[in-house]
């Protein structure tokens, strides 16, 4: 999937490789560990300045995929059912508690990776690996959700090397220029798979389209799981990723992405109880994006 993000991004993703400026190997590490290591730095994905690679472990991927089941099945029984139940004028769908209840439990264990690594109990919980056909809905989604994040998250540490970041970096380096670099790897993700939407007319078009767009939003909003503040030390604040990000996407103001987005800010919230004022009443996803915005820079 990575390699087929646009039509023409094999041809540049070779070039680089050609030019040394990428490894060909994604360095994918193993272990039953935990994403903290012992000196404080995470296992999220980054590049190696000496053989170019990009490095991704495997606990990341499991709590990504846990973090996205999570909050996408509260998108839809808190947000996307009642929507529709409005729309429709009759209650065609009721919220599941167990569902909801299910959806703690995901995002507890993927938060609790973080520090602690428990082995995921595939015969219990949601996972992607073994299930019973009539929970597909739910898991298949996400699964697909999750590659296309993945997908994005690979495109931006791609850009890291293809823009030879590392060679800015020194001890004197400052917020702004590491943020500058972030946003750069980003939009280059972004538009990369902005240009492998097919052509309108495709039947799959739409379909392709949310996929893509829900997985860059996912890429970004599971990074927020991680701790209480938004701020980075030598990143650009989480909530200012995902805002550019959105913005970039040009999505309509009714966008599942922006919901997405809130119910990702919601889930932080619960987290980190920073009670956030949800009030969606006459108001767009993006209205509300914006209002729950306000309420996490007032914080900050
Ligand atoms: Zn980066």
């Amino acid at each position: 999937m990575f390699q087929q993000t646009n039509p023409q991004f094999f041809e540049e993703l070779s070039a680089d490789i050609k030019g040394r400026k990428v490894n060909q190997i994604v360095d994918l590490i193993y272990g039953e560990v935990p994403l903290r290591k012992e000196d404080g730095s995470f296992w999220t994905p980054r590049i190696i300045g000496s053989s170019k690679q990009i490095e991704v472990h495997e606990t990341f991927l499991s709590f990504v995929w846990c973090a996205i089941y999570s909050t996408f099945v509260k998108y839809l029984e808190t947000v996307d059912f009642p929507q529709t139940n409005n729309r429709q004028g009759k209650a065609a769908y009721t919220a599941n508690q167990d569902h909801l209840e299910t959806a703690t439990q995901m995002f507890d264990y993927a938060r609790s990776l973080i520090v602690d690594f428990q082995k995921w109990n595939i015969d219990v919980s949601p996972n992607p690996e073994k299930y019973l056909a009539e929970n597909r809905d739910f898991i298949e989604q996400t699964t697909l959700y999750y590659n296309s994040a993945v997908k994005f998250i690979l495109c931006h540490e791609y850009a890291h090397l293809k823009f030879e970041h590392l060679k800015n970096i020194d001890k004197n380096t400052d917020k702004s220029r590491f943020c500058e670099m972030e946003y750069e790897a980003d939009n280059f993700a972004i538009d990369s798979i902005m240009k492998g939407y097919f052509e309108p007319a495709h039947f799959a078009a739409e379909a392709q389209r949310l996929a893509n767009e829900i997985g860059v939003i996912f890429g970004i909003v599971v990074m927020f799981y991680f701790k209480a503040s938004t701020e980075g030390a030598k990143h650009p604040n989480a909530e200012d990723r995902l805002t550019n990000a959105l913005e970039r996407l040009k999505l309509e103001d009714n966008h599942p992405g922006w919901g997405i987005a809130c119910t990702g800010f919601k889930f932080w919230d619960s987290q980190f109880g920073k009670n956030l004022v949800w009030d969606i009443e006459n108001k767009s996803f993006k209205e509300l994006y914006y209002q729950l915005l306000d309420q996490i820079k007032k914080e900050n």
